[in-house]
């Protein structure tokens, strides 16, 4: 793993509060050309609607560490983080996404009741919703994942500003690795470097026979996903599957690498677009520095089943208050 240190040269951030971070996203965002720009200030204003409703925290591990620990954040909320990152004190940000990172971008979550991607599975009459991403079922039948992964496979939509956030915390020489949940790719699509990009779940980068492992084209595979085929391996007749982690399957060796290394490290956690449901990815909020502080950015406060959430001092703040 290799850091970049912010040159002397290099401009320094502004020291202002959120609307900075957040303008340099929208800013970002209309460099694209792949990009819609009333997309983008539509989705721009969106995610600024979302952290006027940040919850923000520093970890506060036992009450003792509190007393004996010097708060890093002038206040605890989201002008307190943009603070902290403009004193250049947060130098190994790590990132932690989920799916609402996308859910502007036009992919439906998996969650989400009505508009979540399982609720939209009902026409593949599955067993179980999850039957989709289950290694199980796709053994006995792999048509339901191969139509949906015409919907998943990247390239049919753009990223958000949320995701050129991370693409500009990269260009400060302030990120150093972002994880995801997320298969869609749309991380390196904004223009992060792999190396930065840890994904949880795999991606669609490679495909493999599920009997003989042997690694397949994925361009074969894709071209078999938009003709309604399934891909066989040449090798074998195995069924071949993008290398997206399914139920019943490890998670990645390095996300599992990256994961011990780079948590440690961490002096600024960002969680985004993530209800902390899933393991082990919400436990990972634990594995940093005692004192790193850590900021969550998320449509709601996360579910009552959420132990991921234990630690954070939630400070909502209305619109109205940011005014
Ligand atoms: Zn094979």
């Amino acid at each position: 793993m290799t850091r970049r240190a912010v040159g002397s040269s290099e401009p320094a951030w502004p020291a202002s509060a959120c609307t900075s971070v957040l303008q340099g996203m929208q800013d970002s965002s209309k460099r694209s050309s792949a990009t819609d720009d009333s997309a983008c200030d539509a989705a721009a204003a969106q995610l600024q609607q979302l952290c006027l409703e940040a919850a923000c925290s520093k970890v506060p591990r036992s009450l003792q560490q509190q007393q004996q620990q010097p708060s890093l954040l002038s206040s605890c909320d989201l002008a307190g983080i943009a603070h902290y990152i403009a004193s250049g004190r947060a130098r190994n940000i790590v990132v932690m996404a989920g799916a609402g990172l996308s859910v502007s971008a036009g992919i439906p979550d998996f969650r989400t009741p009505g508009t979540g991607l399982y609720s939209q599975l009902q026409r593949f009459q599955l067993p179980w919703p999850e039957a989709v991403f289950d290694i199980r079922f796709f053994r006995h039948n792999p048509k339901p994942f191969y139509l949906l992964a015409k919907e998943l496979f990247p390239g049919g939509y753009c990223p958000t500003p949320a995701h050129f956030f991370l693409k500009l915390l990269h260009d400060k020489g302030l990120l150093l690795s972002a994880f995801t949940q997320n298969i869609d790719g749309l991380e390196q699509l904004a223009g992060l470097p792999a190396d930065k990009v840890v994904p949880a779940h795999g991606s669609f980068d490679g495909a493999h026979c599920i009997d003989c492992g042997r690694a397949c084209s994925v361009y074969a595979v894709q071209q078999a996903v938009y003709d309604d085929e399934v891909a066989t391996c040449d090798s074998c007749g195995g069924l071949v599957k993008p290398d997206i982690v399914f139920f019943g399957e490890p998670l990645p060796a390095r996300f599992h690498r990256r994961r011990l290394a780079d948590l440690a490290q961490a002096d600024l956690l960002i969680v985004m677009g993530t209800s902390l449901v899933v393991q082990p990815f919400a436990s990972m909020i634990d594995a940093v520095p005692a004192d790193c502080p850590r900021l969550l950015i998320n449509m709601n406060k996360g579910s009552e089943q959420s132990t991921g959430l234990s630690g954070f001092v939630l400070d909502v703040a209305s619109p109205a208050d940011a005014s």
